[in-house]
């Protein structure tokens, strides 16, 4: 069941408003084995990679592009770092929309611009950042026609808000912090909406790179966030806090993250980059957002972990390297 069936009194759709689905939501919460127990705390993981493009995307794009729909647009378009990307071309295919997608050229993983081409979008690269491609396409939106399904699009907010629900439901309870990379802040944003419809407020930690502009978590690879006013409003009011993380302490929990046999894309380790940096209380509970999957960005794993070796295939080769 997808985001609209499971949530639909919880979301602004109708009855006008088809039910989408890719089979979006309803992705697993797993309980860290080592490395909340480093932490002092019960960690948990909410790991939206395993959405049907591979990230928290697809929870509010199966809104966003429902609702495209329903109010008669014949195409959408967005800019992403990739992930946006993947996941409004597959929706649009879904729904029977053209979907234009605009990248900064040459810096988005390259499974991600194979999601959207594969689908059947109209991938543009342009020569730009990611910034420049977003004001271009609130511009096409602007013209009529196209609906700009990035995350200023409210729908986007929307349905992901329902992973909150899906956290609060499955722990029982609200969790006492809730860690997840900032970006845009589209997903900090959506996740207080949910705790808050809820009733409740965790504390939420939100992990910026510190360099916004080249970071190799390319997901998060923006330089003026969408939602910095809604972010900094939550700041004001006590519930989210921003830490800023190097590629260093990413990578380190990337590591962590994969030992535990969870395979999230770079940007998704930046949470738990940042709950090492605050204190936190003993025993409670965590949950950290792993927002994509690893196999969105391999060229990160090359970086990061060594090379397969080459052996003759005798077991005493075997075992003269695997003993090394
Ligand atoms: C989009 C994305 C982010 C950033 O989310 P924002 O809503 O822009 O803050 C983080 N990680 C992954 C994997 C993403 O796709």
């Amino acid at each position: 069941m997808g985001v609209i069936a499971r949530y639909r009194d919880r979301l602004p759709v109708g009855p006008k408003t088809p039910e989408l689905s890719l089979g979006e939501g309803s992705t697993p919460l797993i309980r860290s084995t080592r490395v909340g127990d480093a932490l002092g705390v019960e960690l948990w993981f909410k790991f939206e990679g395993m959405n049907p493009t591979g990230s928290f995307k697809d929870r509010g794009m199966a809104v966003a592009v429902a609702k495209a729909v329903e109010d008669g647009a014949t195409g959408i378009v967005c800019a992403s770092t990739g992930n946006t990307a993947a996941s409004a071309s597959a929706y649009a295919a879904h729904a029977g929309l053209t979907a234009v997608v605009l990248c900064p050229a040459g810096g988005v993983a390259a499974a991600k611009v194979a999601q959207s081409r594969a689908v059947g979008a109209r991938f543009l690269e342009v020569r730009g950042s990611f910034d420049d491609a977003l004001r271009s396409c609130q511009e096409l939106a602007g013209r009529g026609d196209f609906a700009l399904v990035n995350s200023v699009n409210p729908f986007r907010i929307e349905g992901q808000k329902t992973a909150a629900f899906e956290i609060d439901e499955e722990l029982g309870r609200a969790p006492d912090v809730l860690a997840l990379p900032y970006g845009g802040g589209g997903n900090t944003t959506a996740y207080a909406k949910g705790f808050a419809e809820d009733g409740v407020r965790p504390r939420m930690v939100c992990a910026q790179a510190a360099k916004r502009a080249t970071t190799l978590a390319s997901a998060i690879r923006i330089v003026e966030p969408a939602h910095a006013q809604e972010v900094g409003a939550l700041v004001g009011e006590g519930t989210a806090e921003v830490v800023t993380v190097s590629d260093e302490d990413i990578t380190r929990m990337w590591l962590e993250v994969a030992g535990e046999g969870l395979f999230c894309e770079p940007a998704s380790a930046a949470g738990l980059a940042a709950l090492a940096q605050v204190d936190l209380v003993p025993g409670t509970t965590v949950v950290c957002v792993l927002t994509g999957h690893g196999l969105k960005d391999t060229a990160a794993v090359d970086v990061l972990t060594a090379a397969a070796t080459i052996v003759d295939p005798t077991v005493e080769a075997i075992l003269a390297e695997v003993s090394r």
